[in-house]
């Protein structure tokens, strides 16, 4: 296994089922020098992070993973390297937080119109500070035997085209783009392959992502197939962007997953991470 860098990482102050400190602990074990932790539209969770990394030695990045809607679908922005003090990031980040908690009342609702009930107090319970996603929704009703999986209750409930499901209405990709580049981090479009689009869409979107100020596409998320590494190296190159690796780890509970465990970003692909961390915030000063 090599080191390079985990770039997308959940902890407990967004879905992620360990808390700041336990998940740079692991990441410590695992052998990672350098990783960021990207919760879905928090910060909450970076000071406490920043702190157990520098107790293990290891590379912190602060980051934050921005739930986006293009053409009517969702996708993910992760800022990288960003100031959490930035006011234009935390102001959008609020405004985030109030739509989360409204479209988290809103999927309760859908439930409760198939006699689920209690959903909303279940999700604000297991979120405790974050705003419940549909991670909290999948956790609580396999905790109330409702699905035997979270990905069965994604299926069954929570996905595109079921019962349960509440199409958020996020941040423009422009928009969140510019809150990281306010904030001086670098805009990384998120797993692009599990974005729902076709291929033509999803070279738009990278298109566009580019045009916008977007630094550098996750080239490698997560285990993926090695042709799916390859043709995103090929679109991360056509379009002068960096490349990312990020697992997308949630907690434990995802067996198949652990930090850092994952295919190395190809060599024709420039690494985000040389703008990053120590080493890469003196380049940016100096620049
Ligand atoms: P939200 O941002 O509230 O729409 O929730 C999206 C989150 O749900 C993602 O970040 C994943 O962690 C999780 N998720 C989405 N689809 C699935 C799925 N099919 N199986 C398991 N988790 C999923
Ligand atoms: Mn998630
Ligand atoms: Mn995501
Ligand atoms: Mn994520």
């Amino acid at each position: 296994m090599d080191r390079q860098p985990d770039l997308h990482l959940h902890s407990s102050a967004s879905d992620g089922t360990l808390d700041p400190e336990a998940l740079v602990a692991l990441a410590s074990r695992e052998g990672l020098e350098m990783i960021a932790l990207t919760d879905h539209d928090t910060i909450a969770g970076l000071a406490a992070a920043a702190g157990a990394a520098r107790v293990h030695g290891i590379d912190f990045v602060a980051g934050v993973e921005i739930s986006c809607s293009w053409a009517g679908v969702g996708v993910h922005v992760l800022g990288l390297g960003i100031d959490a003090d930035c006011p234009a990031l935390t102001a959008g980040l609020a405004g985030l937080d109030g739509r989360r908690r409204a479209r988290a009342a809103a999927i309760a609702a859908r439930l409760e119109k198939r006699r689920i009930a209690g959903a909303l107090e279940g999700v604000r319970a297991l979120a405790g500070e974050a705003a419940p996603t549909r991670t909290h929704f999948a956790r609580w009703l396999v905790a109330a035997g409702l699905a035997p999986t979270p990905a069965a209750a994604h299926k069954r409930y929570l996905a595109r085209g079921r019962p349960a499901h509440v199409a958020g209405d996020w941040t423009p990709l422009a928009e969140a783009i510019g809150w990281i580049g306010a904030a001086g981090g670098v805009a990384v479009l998120a797993h692009p392959a599990r974005c729902p689009l076709s291929a033509r869409k999803l070279r738009l979107l990278v298109a566009e992502f580019a045009a916008a100020g977007g630094g550098a596409l996750e080239v490698v998320s997560g285990p993926q197939p090695a042709e799916r590494t390859r043709f995103l190296a090929e679109l991360a190159t056509a379009h002068r962007l960096m490349g990312s690796r990020g697992s997308d780890f949630h907690g434990p509970e995802q067996r198949w997953l652990a930090p850092g465990r994952m295919a190395a970003l190809p060599p024709t692909v420039t690494p985000v991470w040389g703008v990053l961390g120590a080493a890469g915030r003196a380049r940016r000063v100096r620049v």
